[in-house]
Formats: C-alpha cells, sequence, structure tokens
C-alpha cells in the first residue's frame, strides 16, 4: 500500500534553524575576506561596499538583532564595539570612521545575524540616507 511505501523512505533531517549567511562565513562554508577574528567574533569585507572601507563585525554567536540580545551579551556587544576600534587601527582609519548598526528590515537589515558596519575611508555625511 502506499502509506508502507511512504513509511519505508529514508529520513529527512533537516535542521531546526538553518545557518544564516554570516554563520556560514564564521564556519568558513562561504569565502569572504577576514580582517580580524578572535573567540568571540570576526570581521570580513563588505562585497558591497559604501565607501573605501566597509567591514562587517559579526559575533560568533548567532544574535539575530540588536534588540534581540540580553542582559547576558552585554560584555560581548561591549567587545564588538572595542574590537571595532581595534578593526579601524588596523585599516588605518585614524580616528574618522562610522559604525552603524541596523535593527530591523524597515531599518535596512538584511541579513538576520547582528552585525555592525564599520564605514571609512572618505569624508562622511550625517544624516545618512
Ligand atoms: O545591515 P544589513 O543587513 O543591510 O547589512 C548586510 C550587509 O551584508 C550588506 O552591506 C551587504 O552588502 C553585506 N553582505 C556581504 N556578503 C554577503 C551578503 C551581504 O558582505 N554575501
Amino acid at each position: 500500500a502506499p502509506a508502507l511505501v511512504a513509511l519505508s523512505e529514508p529520513a529527512v533531517t533537516t535542521p531546526a534553524v538553518s545557518k544564516t549567511l554570516f554563520e556560514k562565513i564564521i564556519d568558513r562554508e562561504l569565502p569572504a575576506t577576514i580582517v580580524y577574528e578572535d573567540e568571540l567574533c570576526l570581521a570580513f569585507k563588505d562585497i558591497h561596499p559604501c565607501a573605501p572601507m566597509h567591514v562587517l563585525l559579526v559575533p560568533k554567536k548567532p544574535i539575530v538583532q540588536l534588540s534581540q540580545a540580553a542582559p547576558e551579551d552585554q560584555a560581548l556587544l561591549g567587545h564588538l564595539m572595542l574590537t571595532a576600534t581595534k578593526v579601524a587601527a588596523l585599516e588605518g582609519l585614524g580616528e574618522a570612521y562610522r559604525l552603524v548598526i541596523n535593527n530591523g528590515a524597515a531599518a535596512g537589515m538584511s541579513v538576520s545575524h547582528l552585525h555592525l558596519h564599520l564605514i571609512g575611508g572618505r569624508p562622511l555625511k550625517w544624516p545618512p540616507a
């Protein structure tokens, strides 16, 4: 009977939640130009840079977006900010750079894994578009 045939099919296992693009970059399943890494975070060049220097900093912990960070993430969030200053220095940005976090699709967020944009290398106007 068809029902028995269906039961004999091998089980299909799918992960509960599929990996985001940035998790795949962290896990080296997708290529990226990595400029910094430590045990908590990874920094790599944005593939569509909006300035001569445009790096993304991502926590290895898959926090969906800033508004979903938990109190226990406080030290990690501070680490990301301080690491951004370190990467800015490594990339020769001096004291002139911008950090941006887009939170939510309506604010321009397109990858559901918290990331800081580190932007510099040209004069930056305020407010951004
Ligand atoms: O803040 P938002 O979610 O829009 O930022 C996502 C960023 O990820 C974009 O600047 C986009 O260019 C970048 N990106 C990337 N590599 C990919 C896909 C997106 O650097 N493979």
